[in-house]
């Protein structure tokens, strides 16, 4: 069957930037050819880019509004809580601003979970026949143009759109975990995000403590992958260029997960923890060092491994082994 086949109405799509345009791609590719597609984007260029890739299937929409007008389903995927606010709550220009009765509105942006909670509420209130998710994904850019990104999807193992949902998520990605209940997936990923930015900390100053103690990176590598401290960001991101070829510190950090990035959601995790009364106390040192790389112009811009960068870490050992 083909994904998502059979369910009812057009599907709209808001925010096409580096995550976006190649999820909305995904589902101009794969699903049926009479479903179209209505999307919205502040920069009118992405929005042309799209519809001229996809003649018959794109569709130009001038706001969130007009979306929520020609869909039954939606998906937003912008920068912060602020923009996913204006796309929903706008009075004006928001999707709330029509009638969005009975349709299905999935935010797969990473935001505060204030923040998709209160959309929820509105919506709730409103329209108490309309579902709202939030689903954020992780993957990157890489994977997003794969096709293999997760989705966090922030409802319970009995929502009734549980299926459908898994069907529409998987022609853009891999996994769909559904997280128990709203905003859990967003949670989720906050909770995730924080655990691997301190752990890229550790880890560039385990790899530097010890290469300046004189032991070879990929040793450390093996010895860590052997031993206790065995981690993904060691074995395939570590932050040591020339220690794992695929990772982007092995490629000038490029094509990874940007440090300001990974600084908006550690931030959010913060925010998260001190909501719920959890305490964390590397989150400040993690904090200020992720603040500090992104300010840094050796650093902006980078894969978020570049941390080893900014905290001094020898980056030419292979010219000293040679
Ligand atoms: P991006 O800045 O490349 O794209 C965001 C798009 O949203 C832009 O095209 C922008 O014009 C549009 N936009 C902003 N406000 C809007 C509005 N009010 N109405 C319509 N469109 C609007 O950002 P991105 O990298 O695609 O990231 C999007 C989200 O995904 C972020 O929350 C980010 O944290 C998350 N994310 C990103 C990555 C990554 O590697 N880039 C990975 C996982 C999750």
């Amino acid at each position: 069957m083909t994904p998502f086949e059979g369910s009812e109405g057009s599907i709209g799509f808001i925010g096409l930037g580096a995550m976006g345009m190649p999820m909305a791609t995904h589902l101009a590719k794969k699903l049926p050819t009479e479903k179209q597609i209505y999307v919205y984007d502040i920069a009118e260029d992405l929005v042309d880019g799209f519809c001229a890739e996809f003649p018959n299937k794109g569709f130009k929409c001038a706001s969130a509004k007009e979306v929520a007008e020609k869909t039954s389903i939606i998906i937003s995927m912008v920068p912060e809580g602020s923009h996913v606010r204006s796309v929903y709550l706008d009075g004006k220009k928001g999707i709330c601003s029509s009638d969005t009765s009975k349709k299905i509105l999935i935010d797969c942006s990473t935001i505060d979970t204030a923040t998709s909670l209160a959309v929820k509420d509105h919506i709730a209130e409103h329209f108490p026949t309309a579902y709202f998710y939030d689903a954020p994904v992780s993957g990157g850019v890489v994977g997003a143009v794969k096709g293999t990104i997760a989705f966090f999807l922030g409802c319970s193992d009995a929502d009734p759109n549980l299926h459908l949902l898994t069907q529409l998520l998987q022609t853009m990605g891999s996994q769909v975990i559904p997280c128990g209940g709203p905003s859990l997936g967003l949670a989720a990923k906050l909770s995730n995000n924080y655990l691997s930015g301190i752990i890229a900390i550790a880890c560039s100053e385990a790899m530097d403590m010890g290469m300046r103690s004189g032991l070879d990176p990929r040793t450390l590598a093996k010895v860590y992958a052997a031993g206790t401290a065995q981690n993904t960001i060691c074995d395939k991101f570590n932050p040591v260029p020339g220690v794992y070829p695929e990772a982007p510190s092995s490629k000038g950090y490029k094509q990874g997960f940007k440090v300001q990035l990974m600084r908006k959601d550690f931030a959010l995790a913060m925010e998260m923890a001190q909501r719920v009364g959890s305490q964390n106390v590397l989150g400040q040192s993690g904090l200020d060092t992720y603040t500090a790389a992104s300010n840094d112009p050796r650093c902006r811009d980078l894969d978020s491994r570049v941390v080893y960068r900014y905290l001094g870490g020898k980056e030419d050992w292979t010219a000293e082994e040679k």
